[in-house]
């Protein structure tokens, strides 16, 4: 036990809403999962006053166990909140920092010592805090590592600023850029499905594949959260990173291995391949209140005359031998009808098809539909034609499907869990490289700044609707439809 590492993770930000609601969670999951050293504590940093009590008995309200996994689990919840300290400080105080190393050092005891820094903080203060932390709380006999929230810059030339502004206290391999999109159970299946069955891969291009959507909804509106959305909108909030990571990921070539670097870089080579996104080829709109519900500049933390996009449908394009001319649709919004997250994949009609007339069915309409439903309810379905069991010779739709709840009743474990078991392991797989967040701003940034200095006005849609109509208009304009909206599940 002498010999064994200690692990520190520090919360900086810890009196926040994402350290409440998924962070100390998700360390208590790999606690209670054994995933941790046996050797760990766990710091919260934030400004605001607090004792080590008063965090524990903020944070045991949001702790909970598995369903299948009920037993002791008060015990482990204890023996965990004895281990989660706290220390106050700001964010830019290189001294409060060495207090929190001195903290850390008497509980390491002199044993080899790794440091994780979780910054769940406002991007105004992550080069502060980096300062600070890496110069003062490093680990001095172990590796030190930060975890960096988004937003990662709201252009190409912030975000390589920060970037420029994080590589001068860290090097490149300490830090993991989180796109907790990346740490979701389909997603990581996203990549077996595809390379380890014979019947997907040959599939996998324009020769057979007509477009593929990637499509976010939520069901409610900022609720007076807009302070932060609003100066970001929803297409640097799930698009850029959310969506186009997921993207990345459907489109890339097969990498050499498994490893972090050889899957990145499959990635890069797709966005770089990728169009930079056109006026003509988006659609953005904002909703607008009703009866019961406030529309979106109705909200008191969102400035009356936002011009800022809840919603936005966009066609993109990648020009490589496999993609070339293959719609890539992605749509995303807030206050729809719906709460989900999928990825649908269209392919094209038979051709030559034997069954398109009078068997009971438009075959127009027919192609097969591949379907990973990433949340909620996971699901992985493939749209099939079918002969109506019978005499006679009639057809219709049907679904081979996948059920996650009814095949694996387990319950899933929350995406940051993933990704923060990664960090502290090393595995960069989920995590962001530089260069790819580099790749993935140029092909938003030209349109942002268009859509702000022409001041585009966003269409307005109904709270609760399937948002503007415009969505489906920039998909008949490449002669496709939404999947979702067809009323098929
Ligand atoms: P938050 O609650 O607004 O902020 C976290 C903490 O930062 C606060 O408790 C506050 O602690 C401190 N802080 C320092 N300066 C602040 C300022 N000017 N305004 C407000 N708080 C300030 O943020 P969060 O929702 O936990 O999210 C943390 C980070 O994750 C953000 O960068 C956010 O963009 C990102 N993120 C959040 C979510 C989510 O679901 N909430 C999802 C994805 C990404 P003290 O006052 O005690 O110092």
């Amino acid at each position: 036990e002498q010999t064994e590492s200690n692990l520190s993770v520090t919360v900086v930000g810890a009196s926040g809403d994402l350290a409440k609601k998924k962070i100390f969670p998700a360390l208590f999951a790999l606690f209670y999962e054994d995933c941790l050293p046996r050797n760990f504590v766990i710091f919260g940093y934030a400004r605001t006053k607090m004792t080590d009590e008063e965090l524990r008995e903020t944070i045991s309200r949001t702790l909970t166990c598995r369903i299948d996994k009920r037993e002791n689990c008060g015990d482990k919840m204890e023996e965990f909140l004895q281990r989660c300290f706290y220390h106050s400080g700001q964010y830019n105080s290189e001294e409060n920092f060495a207090e929190l190393d001195s903290k850390l050092k008497h509980k390491e005891d002199g044993k080899l010592s790794n440091r994780l820094f979780y910054l769940s903080i406002p991007p105004n203060i992550f080069v502060d805090s980096v300062r600070c932390a890496s110069g003062k709380a490093s680990s001095k006999t172990g590796w030190t590592r930060v975890i960096v929230e988004k937003p990662f810059g709201r252009d190409s030339e912030s975000s390589a600023e920060l970037t420029r502004s994080l590589k001068k206290y860290l090097a490149e391999d300490q830090i993991f850029r989180i796109d907790h999109y990346l740490g979701k159970e389909l997603v990581e299946n996203l990549s077996v499905l595809r390379f380890s069955n014979l019947v997907f891969e040959p599939l996998w291009s324009r020769n057979y594949i007509r477009n593929v959507q990637f499509i976010f909804s939520e069901d409610f509106g900022t609720e007076g959260r807009g302070g932060y959305f609003d100066n970001y909108g929803i297409i640097r909030d799930i698009m850029q990173n959310h969506l186009l990571q997921i993207l990345a990921l459907f489109a890339m070539e097969t990498p050499v291995s498994l490893d972090a670097e050889d899957i990145r870089n499959e990635k890069v080579k797709v966005l770089k391949s990728m169009r930079r996104l056109k006026l003509e080829d988006v659609v953005i709109g904002q909703y607008k209140g009703g009866k019961s519900y406030l529309g979106y500049t109705e909200d008191p933390t969102v400035p009356n005359d936002s011009l800022t996009p809840t919603f936005a449908a966009a066609a993109l394009f990648i020009d490589n031998a496999r993609w070339d001319g293959v719609p890539f649709l992605m749509k995303a919004g807030k206050a729809l009808n719906t709460r989900r997250a999928e990825i649908r994949v269209q392919f094209r009609h038979v051709p030559g098809n034997l069954y398109k007339k009078n068997f009971g069915m438009d075959m127009d309409k027919a192609t097969n539909e591949l379907v990973l439903r990433v949340q909620p309810d996971e699901a992985i379905y493939l749209k099939i034609n079918n002969k109506v069991p019978g005499l006679g010779m009639r057809l219709d739709r049907s679904d081979l499907n996948l059920l996650y709840s009814m095949r694996y009743p387990k319950e899933i474990p929350d995406a940051y869990e993933r990704l923060l078991l990664d960090a502290i392991e090393g595995e960069r797989r989920l995590f962001i490289r530089s260069d790819e967040l580099d790749a993935a701003w140029s092909i938003f940034t030209p349109l942002l700044k268009e859509l702000e200095t022409k001041k585009i006005a966003p269409e307005l849609y109904p709270y609760g609707s399937r948002g503007p109509v415009g969505a489906h208009y920039l998909a008949a304009k490449y002669n496709v439809r939404w999947g979702d909206v067809t009323g098929e599940e």
